[in-house]
């Protein structure tokens, strides 16, 4: 069921309601329901902008601006996008914008290095289940505290990527300088309560010359957030980002105070609270040195324990509310589970992730290959080919539309059925490219093999539980199946 705080209704009543589809829309109806899903804009109505119905806009921005600022830094068209929530859980409705993540360069390092490591951000891809899951943005630390090396380094990534950055520096001199030469809007970090006030009159500054950022505010203490928020917004600056401090030697306390600040904003309506929150899993990095929770070495170098602690403390950030992270650590075994649960988390529990039903030959099959029928649940489609690929299995792969369910939930639903199994048969032609009438059924499907024979009129064999056995399966069975098969129908 969907929660939405605003119904598509209440959006309707503020429209015009002359279903004039200037919109794009076939009706206001269908424009209120695109609005509440955030898939269109108020402005898109041209009705809506006209003084007569000023007020009623106002009213609908104000309606549909969700408890948690939606923030963004980066390019126009190239955008890290923060924020947006509405809910405190992703069934409720859905969560929005996924979690951007950073990778830190430091301004220590060689010209060479600093440009190597952008484009290793900016080029790094990892393909699951269809979609390019890649890093975001990267995070420049002034670690030399010098000016001039920072300023450096941001060139050097501006001339080598198109990557939006965030500017890392507690130095606010350092911070004026580095936002010379910055060509995108920033994200800087950070304000703390040390450097707030000689920070905010720079950034007044900057603002009132026309200079964009979103500035992020740190301290672990959420008394003292509000109070800097409080500050900002009086002064304009309102593109701001939390950060409670992320510390993963004691992540317990970092996520009770990412749930705190959430659910202050969302179901307390805590202004001051409603904005995205940072988290700093490359924290791991840091060595204490001296007992008192100093953070004062970082470790440069490649560390699979810090790595693995990172990736850790990635995951239960994303879990709770990061609307943003910055991570160190660029391995391959880091940054895959961390992006495979911001898939996960960031996919639309509303819409089954589905690829098109149809038919795939895979290991370009003949007229003997077997013909295998599964469904279009993205999950399941890109795990079987997977499997097929790897075990070098040769057949037509027939994908029935199961409006994106799998194997056993579409059995029950009855979309894996003879009737939509028929009208496959039908739609892609199979009976043309093979000699044999034998569909193999994956195991978990064998409920509904005899509806199938019997709108089909195909043999039904039932195959394995597990994609990852068909290869095997295929090799010691298919050639008798098939024989079998010719000499009863002979
Ligand atoms: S343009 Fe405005 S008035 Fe016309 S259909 Fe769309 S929402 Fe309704």
């Amino acid at each position: 069921m969907i929660m939405a705080k605003v119904s598509a209704m209440d959006i309707y009543k503020l429209l015009p309601k002359t279903n004039c589809k200037k919109c794009g829309e076939s009706s206001c109806m269908a424009f209120a329901t695109k609005l509440q899903n955030k898939k269109a804009m108020v402005e898109q109505c041209p009705i809506m902008n006209t003084p007569k119905f000023e007020k009623n806009k106002k009213k609908l921005i104000e309606m549909l601006s969700p408890p948690v600022k939606e923030v963004w830094f980066g390019y126009p068209d190239k955008k890290c996008v923060m924020g947006g929530d509405e809910v405190m859980y992703r069934y409720e409705l859905s969560f929005f914008n996924q979690t951007p993540l950073g990778i830190d360069i430091s301004d220590n390092l060689s010209d060479e290095e600093i440009k190597n490591r952008a484009k290793y951000v900016e080029d790094f891809v990892f393909e699951r289940t269809g979609e390019k899951l890649k890093l975001d943005f990267v995070a420049i630390r002034n670690a030399s505290n010098d000016p001039e090396k920072f300023k450096k380094a941001i060139e050097i990534v501006q001339e080598a990527t198109k990557l939006p950055i965030a500017l890392c520096s507690l130095n606010p001199d350092n911070i004026e300088k580095a936002l010379d030469v910055v060509k995108s809007k920033t994200m800087i970090y950070a304000a703390t309560k040390d450097n707030f006030a000689e920070l905010l009159k720079i950034l007044i500054q900057k603002k009132e010359s026309g200079k964009k950022f979103a500035l992020v505010l740190s301290s672990d203490d959420i008394k003292t957030l509000k109070g800097m928020t409080k500050e900002c917004v009086k002064y304009g600056i309102e593109d701001l980002v939390l950060d409670p401090h992320t510390t993963p030697e004691n992540i317990a306390e970092t996520l009770d105070k990412f749930v705190m600040i959430r659910r202050s904003a969302i179901e307390r309506e805590d202004k001051l609270l409603g904005y995205p929150l940072l988290g700093l899993p490359i924290n791991s990095y840091f060595y204490v040195l001296n007992g008192n929770n100093t953070l004062s070495k970082f470790i440069e170098e490649s560390d699979k324990a810090a790595g693995i602690i990172e990736a850790r403390t990635a995951n239960a950030l994303l879990n709770r509310y990061a609307d943003a992270m910055i991570l160190h650590g660029t391995e391959v075994w880091e940054l895959m589970p961390i992006l495979t649960l911001r898939q996960a988390i960031f996919t639309d529990p509303r819409k089954p992730q589905a690829v098109e039903p149809g038919l795939y030959p895979i290991g370009n099959p003949d007229e003997n290959s077997p013909v295998i029928m599964t469904t279009n649940f993205s999950l399941t489609f890109y795990t079987v080919t997977g499997d097929f690929e790897k075990d070098n299995v040769k057949c037509w792969l027939l994908v029935l539309d199961t409006e994106g369910k799998a194997v056993d939930v579409s059995v029950a639903g009855g979309q894996y059925c003879g009737e939509n199994a028929k009208n496959l048969i039908e739609e892609t032609k199979i009976e043309e490219k093979v000699n044999h009438r034998i569909i193999i059924l994956p195991g978990l499907a064998a409920p509904a093999r005899g509806d199938i024979e019997e709108k089909t009129g195909w043999t039904c064999v039932i195959g394995t539980r597990d994609s990852s056995q068909v290869g095997e399966f295929l090799k010691k069975n298919w050639e008798k199946i098939l024989n079998d098969w010719k000499a009863k129908n002979a």
